[in-house]
């Protein structure tokens, strides 16, 4: 029996899992990590670990004292650290590694979007164009805006924060995606907003983004980091054929 890691934290890991665990059964065992970020158990086919590694050399220790042959990197295209530590553990330990690298999303050149290079860069932007902006770039994000005085902020988190945000104006929504087209409408209308901030995080396209241009707001997106070198896939059944390739 071959072992196969998947980072996960993607709504694509858990439909790799399932897939893998479904139909590998008698040839792979599977086991999903996150991370552990947000206050919701795990759901997902196959065994499951949660937590850090402990870094690179965490994570090749782990790769060898589990005796694991593939690891998938399903994880976030703006999930960098983890990328990067998947990339040089792998080496490190000789474990064959495949990146699930969401395709980028395909906007059409008519709508009021851009997409600029960094968080930093987006803050600049929506500071000088934007009055009450609908800010969807996760947590990790809000307090790079925390001196964007001029702006409303609509705040949208996962789960409620466990401390108070940095910005000036704003109000906080939850809620954990997939949302639909007329929600992620009737929000934006509730709340005036003109501008929708957003990672570029490519895959399948969001109700939010297709809500804003329906609506004829700007769209501030923000480019994903380089992903490390290394063999690439782009949908769950080329990974799937990637993994039947190995055993
Ligand atoms: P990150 O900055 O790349 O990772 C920070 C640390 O979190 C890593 O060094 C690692 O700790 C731990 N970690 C991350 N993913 C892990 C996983 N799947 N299993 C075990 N440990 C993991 O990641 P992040 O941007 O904070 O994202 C955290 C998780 O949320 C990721 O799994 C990602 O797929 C998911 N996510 C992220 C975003 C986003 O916008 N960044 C959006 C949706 C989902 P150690 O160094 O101790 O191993």
């Amino acid at each position: 029996m071959r072992r196969l890691l998947i980072l996960g934290g993607t709504a694509e890991a858990r439909v790799l899992a399932e897939a893998a665990a479904v139909n590998l059964a008698d040839r792979l065992e599977v086991i999903t990590s996150w991370a552990g970020r947000t206050g919701r158990a795990p759901d997902v086919a196959g065994g499951v670990r949660v937590g850090g590694f402990g870094g690179a050399s965490g994570l090749a220790e782990y790769l060898r004292a589990e005796s694991i042959n593939l690891v998938i990197d399903a994880t976030h295209p703006f999930a960098e650290t983890v990328s990067e530590h998947a990339h040089d553990a792998c080496v490190t330990a000789g474990v064959a590694r495949l990146q699930l690298i969401r395709p980028a999303w395909e906007l059409p050149p008519s709508g009021k979007w851009l997409e600029v290079a960094d968080m930093a860069t987006a803050v600049n932007t929506v500071g000088n164009s934007a009055s009450r902006a609908f800010l969807t770039t996760g947590k990790q994000t809000v307090s790079a805006f925390a001196g964007v005085e001029n702006v409303w902020f609509l705040v949208r988190l996962i789960d409620p924060p466990s401390e108070p945000l940095s910005l000036e104006n704003f109000e906080v929504t939850t809620g954990r995606p997939p949302y639909d087209l007329e929600s992620e409408k009737a929000l934006m209308i509730e709340h005036q907003i003109d501008t929708l901030v957003s990672k570029s995080s490519g895959g399948a396209l969001p109700a939010k983004i297709v809500a804003a241009f329906d609506l004829g707001l700007s769209i501030v997106l923000v480019s994903p980091p380089p992903p490390p070198p290394g063999a690439r896939a782009s949908s769950v059944d080329e990974v799937m054929t990637w993994v039947q390739m190995q055993l």
